[in-house]
């Protein structure tokens, strides 16, 4: 493996490498958890990877309170999202895919933009940002932005919306409408950690006073090409007391659930292995307090 490396340190120098670039074959790179393992594989001999890891740029490097939400920069790593206090009480279910990735050292240096990019279907930061109904602001190299859902942003397994010219800047998480969340993060690996997820279940229910919920979202992870959103079954819950959703209605939300997904056979697990462990962790998303 060879390659030459550009590291800029501000926005204007990554646009900078960009323009330089766009004639010939470059990779982004961030924490390089995912692409050296990628380029140790690959047989390119001419190649430039833009690493990412030095700008400073806080829209890149920060995290944002607004009160629309919360902006993450790309180059947030996974463990500063993981002990981040905001995170932790709004969106408990990002907080706890954030401590079940990989081990505390790969957390270190592995980045929220880099997981999303990699747009693997067991992201698991991914997962969690797709229930949360999160969108990306990418950066084009004429320096304007482009928002996009993040749902709309996965377009196959590796495949991503991003173009040659463009680079994931940030994640916008919407806020809340209600204080009264049931946030969580079911991942089903065959460790407990430094595994990548068989299966894996997201969701985030905001509740009204009476623990209706008002506004759910539902994502699954490492069942089909890219993490899906869980529609109908967010839908079927829509008012319910999340404390007494009667059984046939926890097993109609698992059928819903189920129905979502495509999985297939690989060396991880069989598609019924993971059709049955889909089912059966979705039904225990109202066990978990
Ligand atoms: C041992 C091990 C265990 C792992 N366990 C897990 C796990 O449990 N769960 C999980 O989800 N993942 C896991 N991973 C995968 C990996 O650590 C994560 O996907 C990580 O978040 C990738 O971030 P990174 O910064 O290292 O990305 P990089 O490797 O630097 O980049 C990954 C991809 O994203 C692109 N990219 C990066 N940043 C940007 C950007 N800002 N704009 C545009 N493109 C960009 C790169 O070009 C590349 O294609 C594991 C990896 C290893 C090596």
């Amino acid at each position: 493996m060879n390659f030459n490396i550009e590291s800029p340190t501000s926005k204007e120098e990554l646009l900078n490498c960009l323009r330089n670039h766009q004639s010939g074959y470059f990779r982004l790179a961030a924490g390089f958890t995912d692409l050296l393992i990628e380029l140790k594989k690959s047989k390119t001999e001419e190649l430039t990877v833009i690493n990412l890891s030095q700008i400073k740029d806080k829209q890149f490097t920060g995290i944002d309170i607004q009160p629309s939400g919360i902006r993450i920069g790309a180059l947030v790593n996974v463990a500063q999202i993981g002990k981040n206090q905001s995170i932790r009480k709004s969106f408990p279910v990002l907080q706890q895919a954030a401590d079940a990735l990989a081990s505390g050292q790969i957390r270190e240096v592995a980045t929220i933009g880099g997981n999303i990019c990699q747009a693997s279907p067991s992201g698991d930061l991914s997962c969690a940002l797709v229930a949360l109904k999160a969108s990306c602001e990418i950066l084009k190299m004429d320096g304007t932005i482009r928002h996009e859902s993040l749902n709309d942003f996965f377009r196959g397994p590796a495949v991503t919306s991003l173009q040659k010219n463009e680079v994931l800047k940030s994640i916008v998480i919407p806020a809340n409408q209600t204080n009264k969340l049931k946030s969580g993060f079911i991942k089903i690996g065959k460790r407990s950690a430094m595994e990548c997820s068989i299966v894996s279940i997201s969701y985030h229910f905001q509740l009204g006073a009476d623990a209706a919920i008002l506004h759910s979202g539902i994502a699954i992870g490492a069942v089909a090409p890219t993490v899906i959103f869980c529609r109908e079954a967010a839908d079927f819950l829509h008012k319910l007391n999340v404390n007494k959703i009667h059984e046939t209605d926890q097993l109609k939300v698992a059928e819903l659930i189920q129905q979502s997904a495509s999985p297939i056979d690989d060396q991880r697990a069989s598609a019924w292995y993971r059709n049955e462990v889909l089912f059966n962790s979705a039904k225990s998303i109202f066990e978990q307090d």
